[in-house]
């Protein structure tokens, strides 16, 4: 598979095929280093860009290096990601792609730290690469909170 990476519209620097890809191809795999959940957050404590992957229950993240820790996060994507039974993550095609389209999928962000404000453009863009669960969860937390601090002006 001929893929590059060069400037997105998206967000800094992108990956583009520059042949087509058919639906359901697997394109490029997750590379990087397998480490605890724990042992990342130690290492990237206040760091505003990781390339984390979650894996298997959550326990482990893949640090990736390589191509696909390039690809963007995109509210309509082109691309999803599947994880094999050894912990390794590929990406693969969920429709046809044409040669020079950017390469996307959604990446369900969990588990971060501030906003992740989305810039995909998609007409259906939730405005977040967090996870529409994480999001969920995200407004209940600030609901409680917001509860929290009326009870203690009340007091
Ligand atoms: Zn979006």
């Amino acid at each position: 598979m001929r893929l590059i990476v060069r400037s997105s519209a998206i967000h800094a620097a992108g990956v583009f095929t520059l042949e087509p890809i058919s639906k359901g191809t697997i394109v490029v795999e997750y590379t990087g280093t397998l480490m605890t959940h724990d042992d990342a957050d130690s290492l990237y404590n206040n760091r505003p860009y990781t390339y984390l992957f979650g894996v298997g229950d959550g326990t482990n993240v893949i640090d990736g290096y390589g191509m696909a820790m390039y690809l963007n996060h995109s509210c309509a994507p082109n691309c999803e990601t599947e994880e094999d039974e050894d912990e390794r993550i590929w990406i693969r095609a969920i429709r046809d792609i044409e040669p020079g389209e950017e390469l996307v999928y959604d990446y369900f962000l969990y588990d971060g730290e501030g906003d992740a404000p989305c810039t995909c453009g998609a007409e259906n863009c939730r405005g977040s690469m967090y996870s529409p669960k994480e999001l969920r969860k995200r407004r209940r937390l600030a609901r409680q909170q917001s509860g929290n601090i009326r009870q203690q002006v009340r007091h």
